[in-house]
């Protein structure tokens, strides 16, 4: 079951936490761990023999124990962590890297800082982050006003063999089609204070695989609350959407007005983009989702300050449970 998205909560914006605050609260492994128990505890612990919700803690084997069928569960089990061997500080730092910059973390510059000897394991926890930002998000659907369109963004394909004739020692670039939504409120009057036509909520944005309606009508109708208005040019990719939601506005769009009429649609594509280059330059189709997923997370919580990295831990915690 989804649910929207809450409505503009500006928490009061806090400092993000900062480096020596990162620090003094998790100086070592066992810090790590017990602030994850702790999460554990209260997000709940289900039993995957039998779904029992009440454990014992065994102290000395750092396990849960299941009340009715005494199947143990580790601390790591169900979480994002499952199966992972990096210690806990790892993925602590990784989470505060990932929520304390502005922009983001490329596996490589996070292997160097950890001093980890093995590139691999680094790049599957930050892509197992970004896929637990992604189940978040999954659980929230947009509404009210809605602005809609795609963005194409540059991906690599692997060329096999040494003679690649398109560029030596890389692959080829392609087109990879992205989906975006955005909640957008007209403004009263003529601008933002910021100077923005309209006023921006939350993001999302889906890879897919062509533009036909069939593909894209399904993805919008998973994504957006019924009860929505969507703004999109005039494109017949988008002429099944009266159907699924309370109003559907398309209309010509001329070049000069789509900074008008979709402004945050373009505002979020483009910021994307040079983030992407800038930190990860090339992108296989198939990673493209997850880059996306933590673009979003973060720009959906933009004010969440020193907040945002609890929450990713919940989110983290959390990964294979229901959604509450
Ligand atoms: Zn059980």
């Amino acid at each position: 079951m989804s649910v929207i998205f809450p409505k503009f909560i500006i928490f009061v914006k806090k400092q993000i936490m900062n480096l020596l605050n990162f620090i003094t609260q998790f100086p070592d492994e066992d810090t790590c761990k017990n602030k994850f128990k702790e999460i554990r505890d209260t997000e709940g612990v289900i039993c995957a023999h039998c779904g029992g919700k009440d454990h014992y803690w065994k102290k000395d084997k750092w396990q849960y124990e299941c009340k009715k069928c005494k199947t143990r569960t580790t601390l790591r089990s169900g979480t994002v962590m499952h199966g992972s061997k990096l210690p806990f500080r790892y993925w602590f730092v990784a989470m505060h890297l990932l929520t304390s910059t502005k922009k983001s973390f490329s596996a490589l510059e996070l292997q160097r800082q950890l001093g980890h000897k093995r590139y691999e394991p680094i790049w599957k926890m930050l892509h197992k982050l970004r896929e637990a930002m992604g189940k978040r998000d999954d659980n929230y659907t947009l509404s009210g006003q809605i602005e809609l369109d795609e963005g194409f963004f540059s991906t690599e394909i692997a060329i096999e063999g040494k003679n690649n004739p398109l560029k030596r020692g890389r692959g080829s670039q392609k087109k990879t089609k992205v989906l975006v939504m955005v909640e957008s409120k007209e403004v009263e009057g003529e601008n933002t204070k910021r100077g923005k036509p309209r006023i921006v909520g939350h993001l999302k944005m889906q890879v897919i695989d062509n533009l036909k309606s069939e593909t894209i009508t399904p993805v919008v109708e998973s994504n957006i609350l019924k009860d929505s208005l969507i703004n999109t040019d005039d494109s017949t990719s988008y002429n099944k959407l009266h159907e699924i939601v309370n109003e559907h506005k398309s209309q010509v769009i001329p070049k000069e007005k789509v900074g008008v009429i979709l402004p945050w649609v373009h505002i979020t594509i483009s910021n994307a983009k040079r983030l992407f280059i800038d930190i990860y330059h090339d992108i296989k189709p198939k990673y493209l989702q997850s880059y996306l997923n933590e673009f979003c997370y973060k720009f959906n919580r933009r004010y969440f300050g020193e907040f945002l990295f609890d929450r990713l831990l919940v989110a983290c915690v959390s990964y294979k449970n229901k959604f509450r």
